[in-house]
């Protein structure tokens, strides 16, 4: 299970959901983890109110601008925040004004979202869907921390030169303050976790990764004394991941480092359907999501499979709201789903099939047992 510093709690609640279905099969699955939603709020005796606003290509499309105002108003005004994906060939053009993403990078940062959780957990009924042989993967439950609204991705960047001659940078940067808050957070869900945090960098090569480890080295110290505590180089962690997965509790790195192994990492279950995010601040409303993006091969055809984004509500759940036994039990009717044998097509592996509803539904029938 997913575990992350919050206690259970039972007081009903009343709390203000946005939903940000975007473009492709994300109104398809966020329709279905909403579902999920209900049948908590009625079970648990809680309000849950829930108000659905446009980001990415549907808003270039309404309104011209990927992330209208009213969105990031209705954002932050909200408890949490549920997206579904943004983005498809639709919106493709290189040369367009704005693209789909940008709704995406440009909440985050409305938000100060600085932390992106990817919880990797194999589920013991898919393990044959993974890539890897069962005996690697099995017991893999690693929860990566990156670093979202710094790094490289933010840096100074810029061209000099023209045709043979012409040479383009990007700057990294960490600052103290930073890698501080993101290896407390990481530090924190360890204690609620197996209680060892790996931090990965590369400062044999780069003076922020060096920055990075001694601040992280310090923080530990000082303020986390009784975590495990190491420190791994990103290229050897590339391959750790593959080799032996099964080691690791939680895992925090930088933005570009963290971008490429979550990735990686999220091949280890065997589906991207299958897998939630979070992206949390300083204390505003996170933002939940499934991994994978607006699928539009399969968007409009009721085939996608919700399990990502009704795992992505249960960490809304737990993260946001605080209610663990409400995270719990979402996470475990999609366990007894998996169990009964029912499957969407990506995790089929060539075995019978249901649709995205019909998922959705299997899910809300076993939380009403
Ligand atoms: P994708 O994740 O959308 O799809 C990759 C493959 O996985 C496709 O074959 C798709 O059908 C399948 N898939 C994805 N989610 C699935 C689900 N829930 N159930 C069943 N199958 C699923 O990646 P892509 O095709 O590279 O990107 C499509 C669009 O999504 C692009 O415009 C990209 O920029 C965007 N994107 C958005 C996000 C986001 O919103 N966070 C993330 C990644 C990509």
């Amino acid at each position: 299970m997913i575990r992350f510093l919050t206690p259970a709690t039972s007081t009903p609640l009343k709390a203000n959901l946005v939903l940000l279905p975007g473009d492709g099969i994300g109104p398809e699955i966020v329709a279905q983890a909403q579902r999920v939603l209900e049948v908590i709020s009625e079970r648990y005796g809680h309000q849950f109110e829930f108000s659905s606003h446009m980001i990415g290509g549907i808003a270039i499309d309404t309104c011209g601008d990927p992330l209208p105002q009213e969105t990031i108003d209705a954002c932050r005004g909200s408890d949490a925040i549920l997206l579904g994906a943004v983005g498809g060939p639709k919106w493709d053009d290189p040369s367009a004004k704005t693209r789909p993403e940008v709704g995406l990078l440009k909440i985050r940062k409305e938000l100060g979202l600085f932390a992106n959780l990817r919880p990797i957990r194999l589920f013991d009924e898919l393990l044959d869907a993974s890539p890897l042989r069962r005996e690697i993967i099995e017991g893999t439950d690693i929860l990566f921390l990156r670093e979202l609204t710094g790094g490289i991705y933010f840096g100074e960047s810029g061209k000099t030169g023209s045709g043979d001659t012409e040479s383009a940078y990007q700057s990294m940067v960490y600052s103290v303050g930073e890698v501080e808050r993101i290896v407390r957070l990481a530090a924190k869900a360890a204690k609620g976790r197996d209680n060892r945090l790996t931090s990965v960098d590369k400062a044999n090569v780069l003076e922020p990764s060096r920055l990075w480890r001694r601040v992280a080295a310090r923080v530990m110290a000082e303020e986390f004394p009784d975590v495990e505590y190491d420190v791994v180089l990103v290229d050897a962690m590339a391959m750790h991941l593959i080799n032996r997965p099964g080691d690791f509790d939680v895992v925090v790195t930088g933005n570009m480092f963290g971008d490429i192994l979550t990735d990686e990492a999220s091949m280890l279950p065997g589906s991207l359907g299958m897998l939630p995010s979070a992206s949390l601040g300083n204390g505003g409303p996170g933002l939940y999501e499934p991994i994978h993006g607006s699928a539009p091969d399969i968007a409009g055809k009721g085939v996608a499979n919700p399990l990502g984004t009704i795992l992505a509500s249960a960490m809304l759940l737990r993260h946001s709201l605080e209610l663990e036994a409400e995270a719990d039990a979402v996470e475990v009717a999609v366990q007894r789903v998996l169990s009964d044998g029912l499957r969407t097509h990506d995790i089929a592996r060539g075995g019978d099939a249901i649709g995205t509803e019909a998922m959705g539904s299997s899910v809300v029938e076993r939380l009403r047992i």
